[in-house]
């Protein structure tokens, strides 16, 4: 069997990509892989700080899904969230003790003059 060419009819063995006569091209080649391409395998070898000038940002992300990054567990989210949330009600917690001995020395005696700052004395 034999694949004829369409521009000008030139019989091409079967598999052929171009025709023998007059090098029409009989498929479109799918069109490769990012990944595959040979640019980007050059690309990797290069030192990050390089890669950053040359690869578009859409590439990088293709790269990125690629290398399979390690990604955080899902709880992690959760967790460092409650973590920051407990220093934040535990800085309250502090804030409001320190307000409030800080409010009590500033109470002056009845009849008493106490200059602002100075801790009262019992
Ligand atoms: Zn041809």
């Amino acid at each position: 069997m034999s694949v004829k060419c369409p521009a000008c009819g030139f019989d091409s063995p079967d598999g052929a990509l171009f025709c023998d006569f007059c090098k029409e091209p009989f498929k479109k080649k799918a069109p490769a892989k990012v990944s595959d391409s040979e640019a980007v395998q050059e690309l990797k070898k290069l030192p990050p700080e390089e890669l950053i000038k040359r690869v578009p940002e859409e590439l990088l992300k293709e790269l990125a899904k690629e290398e399979q990054l390690p990604k955080l567990p899902p709880y992690f989210r959760a967790l460092s969230w409650a973590f920051f949330g407990l220093w934040v009600v535990l800085g309250m917690i502090l804030a409001a003790l320190a307000l409030s001995r800080y409010k009590a020395r500033q109470v002056p005696a009845p009849g008493q003059d106490i200059p602002l700052g100075q801790p009262q004395i019992r």
